[in-house]
């Protein structure tokens, strides 16, 4: 224990009257058993015996007395989400779509502000009938609030149900009979600031005749200001900083502090964060939201896949910040991740709508079966594929149940207590809890969701019933504490300095926030409250809270800096970083400021002069944790720019980032600009005899760095962001449009007919047709626009081919889809090979392997090779399709399959074929061109023997050309690709030249 507390007057008076009155029943009026339960621990910590003293609320008094009433005839006591419901039902009972609040008759906002005007009322005292329609801006409204009020009081009649307004009435009427009475020995000790309204005061009066007042500080009784400090920060987030860190400068011990605020939605989230980011311990007078925990946030993510048609972007998040249970649902002997169970969620392409889920979840696991197509390095390993089924397994699961315990929806309703009922077994079973807070808070909610299942039914909207829920969910929070040893203790203005702690802070004083602007009852205006006071009797009158709000807040304040003993830290945020606005000191602290100075006539110049410097992101004191550390170092002991010598000594790596930073921005090629250290045989493919394609060549004349990443480093880009207005992505699309033309050439070729466009249309549509289905099984469309926009696309690229084919009647499609060098089986072409043809250079010779889309003849012993390509012409410009036909390496494709054409019609008997290559654009986007590429082979030789230099001495340099990160997948690892690509051009057109960069020089220079 600390030392003895000081007094404050209420203290005082406690303290005289339990010495006057040392065994006699003592019952102290308190606004909150917390508030009671620190009073009287500051009482015997101030060495004053309290014996027979218990703190009480009135309405613990109340229900003390009412309660045997209220169970005899069946009635129970509704909880504040419960009454909120029953408001609703009155909302749909009374209000309709024409009338005064019809038209917000559905809004959560309007049930609330409702409820808090009727339960005034009702405290009030005040009957539906005493509504008067003259004192209403509107008469509708009196009628309307006046059925509200009777519908409400019906509905808690009707369902056996009483609110605390019932209870003090009920209570007030039991005390007409003496014996019910508090005990005449007992004294009922009422602190002077405990406010009442009038039924409460109806109440007190009744059961305990004579009430002892008891002194308390207060601003009226002019109490003496506690010894203040002004302080400010650069934000809000850093007020709390400033806090934690004044709390280690001045050595304080934590159960000495007190924290208080006035804006609780900002401050007691902030101050939950960063104590717990801190390991700060702390007591919140409120408690935590629920929000704040895994159950609270899961069971959200469960109402936001509810109300928006079961989108998968809620039960990603549910999956991916791991706050789904999965245990139950995995496989044996497999763990499977959240994050992982959330990209097979998107994978499935579900996007939204319930049934799509059991299918599309069916679907992905079994394609998970499937063993893995066949690529360069053939397929996956086991391990890797039994994972990614276990997880597909988990998540279908996972799903499946969720499903099991969602209620019917019927035309888009849902019966709201059977949807709370959901959310218990939610919370209970399917939600993680990782701490003793989850723990607590999945508790507080399976009990709210209970209160709520046995509310009267009420068929909803999906949106509006979750909507309903989260509200309840929002307004709940847990472990709400006293102050106890070795903890800062939390809480609002009003609540504050009961602890006799010796150091408190008040956060939020800035203009913008404190006291804030005058804040009316939305549904009964200070006017109508009012002239409703003139036609009611003295004690039911109403307050004002347009008028009086602001006076309230100033008054807490004044209120809590009269009660507390020791120093008081006062404080405000002086900017506000979302806005990059400055904030000013509330008049509140001017105010206080001349009071502690003695000069009336200080003005704020005088005020700033005394903050002293603010806290900021960087500690001026002591820190907080290891950032902060450094970061005062770095201020301390400034290094290379951005770092601290201190930084660079801790972590050389990230000296060795500032190194490397310098470098990629000098003209040398070195380790840092894609040099490795020495040249790696294993990376030649003429050494290795590993066969590769030629869009791996092609990739490397773009940009070496890309080739590196893919099939060096064997890095993969993650799984990609599906847009929902796209069905297939280019690639998927593209394999449709092969297939579509394999079948329907192929189908033309084995009946030995010749194209005819006339006859041959509604073939072709039938084959798209087909294929269509086939691709619609595999990738399910988002919707049916986006299904319907690439079918289009892939019916005008049909058309496209009929007319191109029939404007080339002189040559005869001979083979499709001829693959070589791949181990899957040849589509019954004569010319396909599971082996690799050998493509010779001066420097070398290597294995390619490939599949060549068509192969046409055109005349004896003459060959087209054709590649069909559904993307746009921008690879292909016209204007440099016979200058530069390689475009430096970047289009070796048509030169390297007509090389392996003329090998493989050698081995089929035609050793001497003149063989053409060329492409065909076929879709709109590459506006149906046909043309051929022709590209001198010692231009083709020397450009690829450029590149296996590259390669082979171990140099893989950015591309110096931004083009060609265009669709690069690394994009995301290469920062500013437009420094980048500058960086590299100097790099390589650098004097005198680096022999590594010396191919990518010649391939320059040749200009092919
Ligand atoms: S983003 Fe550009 S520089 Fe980076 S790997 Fe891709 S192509 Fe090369």
């Amino acid at each position: 224990m600390g030392a003895a507390v000081e007094r404050n007057r209420l203290l005082q008076g406690l303290a005289a009257f339990c010495e006057a009155h040392p065994i006699d029943e003592k019952i102290l009026l308190v606004p909150s058993f917390a508030v009671g339960t620190q009073i009287l621990d500051a009482l015997a910590r101030s060495g004053c015996a309290h014996l027979n003293l218990r703190p009480a609320t009135l309405f613990s008094l109340a229900l003390e007395v009412a309660g045997p009433f209220l169970a005899a005839d069946g009635r129970r006591l509704l909880s504040r989400a419960q009454l909120l419901a029953v408001v609703e039902s009155a909302c749909d009972e009374v209000l309709k779509a024409d009338s005064y609040f019809g038209k917000l008759r559905e809004r959560v906002g309007l049930h609330r502000a409702l409820h808090r005007t009727l339960d005034e009322l009702r405290r009030a005292g005040v009957a539906p009938g005493a509504l008067p329609a003259e004192a209403f801006e509107d008469a509708r409204k009196a009628r309307e609030l006046a059925a509200l009020a009777r519908a409400f009081d019906a509905t808690l009649e009707r369902i056996g149900a009483a609110d605390a307004a019932e209870v003090f009435d009920r209570a007030a009427r039991a005390c007409a009979e003496p014996l019910r009475r508090i005990p005449a020995s007992a004294h009922v000790l009422r602190p002077a600031g405990l406010e009442l309204a009038p039924l409460e005061e109806r109440f007190l009066a009744s059961c305990a005749p004579v009430t002892v007042p008891l002194d308390e500080d207060s601003p009226e009784t002019g109490s003496t200001l506690p010894a203040l400090t002004f302080s400010h920060a650069l934000s809000e987030e850093n007020e709390v900083r400033g806090v934690f860190r004044r709390i280690l400068d001045d050595g304080l011990r934590l159960d000495d502090v007190e924290i208080a605020f006035d804006d609780d939605a900002t401050y007691r989230p902030l101050l939950y964060e960063l104590a717990s980011q801190y390991g700060v311990s702390c007591t919140f007078d409120d408690g935590v939201p629920v929000t704040y925990t895994r159950p609270g946030q899961g069971v959200l993510d469960y109402l936001d896949w509810i109300a928006h048609d079961f989108r998968v972007a809620a039960l990603e998040r549910l999956l991916a910040d791991g706050r789904a249970d999965l245990k139950p649902f995995q496989p044996a002997a497999s763990r499977v991740g959240g994050i992982r169970t959330a990209r097979f969620l998107r994978r499935a392409r579900i996007f939204a709508g319930a049934s799509r889920y059991v299918p599309r979840l069916d679907a992905l696991v079994e394609r998970e079966r499937q063993p893995e197509s066949e690529g360069e390095f053939g397929g996956v390993r086991d391990a890797v594929r039994a994972e990614r089924l276990a997880a597909a397994e988990t998540l279908r699961s996972f799903v499946k149940r969720l499903f099991s315990l969602t209620p019917t929806i019927s035309r888009g309703r849902v019966s709201l207590p059977a949807l709370a009922a959901a959310c218990r077994e939610v919370v209970g079973e399917m939600l993680t809890r990782a701490s003793d807070l989850d723990g607590a808070a999945a508790d507080a909610l399976a009990g709210l969701f209970q209160q709520l299942a046995e509310l009267p039914e009420r068929a909803l909207s999906c949106a509006e019933a979750a909507n309903r829920l989260r509200e309840a969910v929002v307004g709940l929070a847990v472990v709400s504490a006293t102050p106890a040893p070795g903890h800062v203790h939390v809480a609002r203005l009003s609540r504050a300095g009961y602890s006799a702690r010796p150091r408190t802070f008040v956060l939020g004083l800035d203009e913008a926030r404190f006291p804030g602007p005058p804040r009316q009852d939305p549904v009964l205006l200070d006017s109508e409250r009012d002239a409703l006071n003139r036609t009611l009797p003295a004690a039911s009158r109403l307050g004002l809270p347009g008028l009086s709000s602001a006076d309230e807040r100033r008054h807490a304040l004044r209120a809590l800096l009269a009660r507390v003993r020791g120093k008081v830290v006062l404080s405000f945020s002086n900017r506000d970083i979302l806005q990059d606005a400055e904030r000013f000191p509330s008049p509140v602290l001017l105010q206080l400021y001349r009071e502690r100075e003695g000069t009336p006539e200080a003005g704020y110049d005088s005020l700033a002069k005394s903050f002293g410097e603010p806290a900021t992101f960087v500690p001026g004191g002591a820190p907080l944790d290891e950032t902060e550390w450094w970061l005062a170092s770095i201020r301390a002991a400034p290094g290379v720019p951005g770092l601290g010598v201190e930084v660079e000594r801790a972590y050389p790596w990230l000296a060795d980032a500032a190194r490397a930073e310098t470098e990629r921005g000098g003209e040398a090629f070195t380790p840092w600009d894609g040099r490795l250290s020495a040249p790696q045989a294993e990376l030649d493919p003429r050494k290795t005899k590993q066969p590769l394609s030629a869009s791996r060549l092609e990739k490397l004349a773009k940009c070496p760095r890309a080739y590196f990443y893919e099939y060096v480093l064997d890095l993969s880009p993650p799984e990609e962001e599906r847009s929902e207005s796209d069905w297939l992505n280019a690639r998927e699309f593209g394999n449709l449009l092969h297939e579509v033309l394999y079948d329907f050439m192929s189908g033309l070729r084995a009946e030995g007919l010749r194209l005819d466009p006339a006859r041959d249309a509604a073939r072709l549509k039938a084959a798209a047709g087909k294929k269509i289905a086939r691709w619609r099984d595999l990738v399910p469309p988002p919707n049916l626009a986006a299904l319907r926009a690439q079918q289009d696309e892939l019916l005008a690229a049909c058309d496209i081919f009929l007319r191109s084919e029939a404007e080339n009647p002189a040559s005869t499609p001979r083979w499709f889809e001829v693959p070589f060098g791949l181990k899957r089986a040849s589509r019954d072409e004569p010319l396909g090979s599971p082996d690799p043809v050998e493509i010779r250079t001066p420097g070398g010779a290597f294995l390619l392997q490939g599949q060549i889309d068509r192969i046409d003849e055109t005349g004896p012993g003459q060959y087209a090779v054709w590649d069909y390509k559904s993307g746009g012409d921008y690879a292909f410009r016209e204007e440099d399709r016979a200058s530069r036909p390689l475009n430096g390496g970047r289009l070796l494709q048509h030169a390297l399959y007509r090389r392996a054409a003329a090998q493989l019609l050698s081995r089929a008997g035609t050793p001497a074929a003149e063989v053409t290559s060329g492409y065909f654009l076929t879709t709109r986007k590459g506006k149906m061109q046909r043309f051929k590429l022709d590209a001198h082979p010692a231009d083709v030789d020397e450009t690829l023997d450029d590149l296996f230099a590259l390669v082979a001495s171990g140099s893989f340099p950015h591309t110096a050309d931004e083009a060609d990160c265009r669709f690069c997948a690394f994009r995301s690892i290469c920062g500013d690709v437009a420094v980048t690509a500058a960086r590299a051009a100097k790099k390589r057109d650098s004097e005198p030249a680096d022999p590594l960069l010396e191919p990518l020089r010649a391939i320059e220079r040749r200009g092919v």
